[in-house]
């Protein structure tokens, strides 16, 4: 491997370490503690770890969390009745809906029913139009941590082409937006793009997005390329044996062939330990500066967009 290794897990310990230094100054010279406020509903098992681990991370950096169990049946009107009195209680700052919702339950209407300064996802239609017209919004978590291992990396993105593959709400379309911001030449690729191979090559900044283990080989990259690889695909790994009930085990590949990427690229993403970690501390970070938005504060520096 040749490409430097972009360790997530330890730049998300820099940003959660960061984030508690903020609560600290807030709980003591403004007497405020931000809170995170996460609604599940349901009981989809890999929701419910992440709905953990988010509760416990936002008590280990100092902050309020407040998490709202929903039977699977909740009816919609129950559940706008519950963000209406988030969105009104001063102590909530940050306010996350658990997706996906089950079937009966309309995401839009339920992600556009929270107050648009709480939304510390950054998936409200609001903070979508804010960021697509560059102005101060709530961003969403995967993209930010994305960019700010960028930016850590490069310094300056002004100029490079970066190539997004993936054109979801909830990564791919924003992480466009936040590239574009920094005056990246951005290309969205998706499924129906032509001659993918070739367009990723062009690439200085390769973002995968897609969902699909180890899509991307090596020799779609250019010769020092950085490449972030937001897929997080579980493979069966018969290597490692079988399960106590006799199912193989698995493991946790990205969307790019990792070994074939990094002997090609400058530098490179792991999965597991890239940009899931960034996604959780950029949860908390949004959540400070929610609160310092609210409470009329300088925003953290180095945590936003
Ligand atoms: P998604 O909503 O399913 O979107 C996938 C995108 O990939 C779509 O735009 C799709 O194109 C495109 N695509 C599918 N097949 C393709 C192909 N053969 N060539 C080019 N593009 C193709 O997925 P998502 O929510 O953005 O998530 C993407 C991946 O990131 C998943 O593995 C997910 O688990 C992971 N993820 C990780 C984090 C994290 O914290 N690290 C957070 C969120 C998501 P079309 O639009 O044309 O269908």
């Amino acid at each position: 491997m040749s490409a430097t290794l972009i360790d997530g897990k330890a730049f998300a310990a820099t940003v959660r370490e960061k984030v508690a230094g903020h609560v600290a100054r807030l709980k003591e010279e403004h007497d405020v503690t931000p809170g995170l406020a996460v609604v599940l509903v349901g009981e989809d098992p890999a929701s419910q770890v992440y709905v953990r681990s988010k509760g416990k991370m936002t008590v280990e950096v100092g902050m309020n969390s407040y998490e709202y169990k929903l039977d699977a049946d909740t009816s919609e009107a129950d559940l706008l009745a519950l963000i209406d009195k988030l969105n009104k209680d001063a102590d909530v700052h940050g306010i996350l809906v658990q997706l996906p919702l089950p079937g009966h339950l309309d995401e839009d209407l339920v992600i556009n029913a929270i107050d648009p300064a709480k939304d510390v996802d950054g998936f409200h239609i609001s903070n979508v139009g804010l960021l697509g017209t560059g102005q101060k919004s709530m961003v969403p978590c995967t993209p930010l941590g994305s960019l700010m291992m960028l930016r850590d990396h490069h310094g300056s993105l002004s100029g490079m082409n970066a190539v997004v593959i993936g054109r979801s709400n909830i990564v791919g379309k924003p992480m466009a937006q936040l590239l574009l911001g920094d005056s990246c030449t951005v290309t969205i690729a998706h499924s129906r793009t032509k001659d993918l191979a070739d367009v990723v090559r062009r690439a200085d900044i390769v973002v995968a997005a897609v969902g699909r283990p180890e899509m991307v080989p090596g020799d779609w990259i250019k010769q020092g390329a950085t490449v972030i690889d937001v897929g997080i695909n579980r493979i069966d790994a018969p290597e490692k044996g079988t399960n106590e009930d006799g199912s193989v085990k698995t493991r946790l590949v990205g969307d790019c062939h990792f070994e074939s990427c990094a002997a090609r690229a400058g530098a490179i993403t792991p999965v597991p330990g890239g940009v899931g970690p960034m996604t959780i501390a950029c949860l908390l970070a949004n959540t400070v500066t929610a609160c310092c938005r609210a409470n009329g504060l300088a925003e953290p520096e180095g945590l936003t967009a």
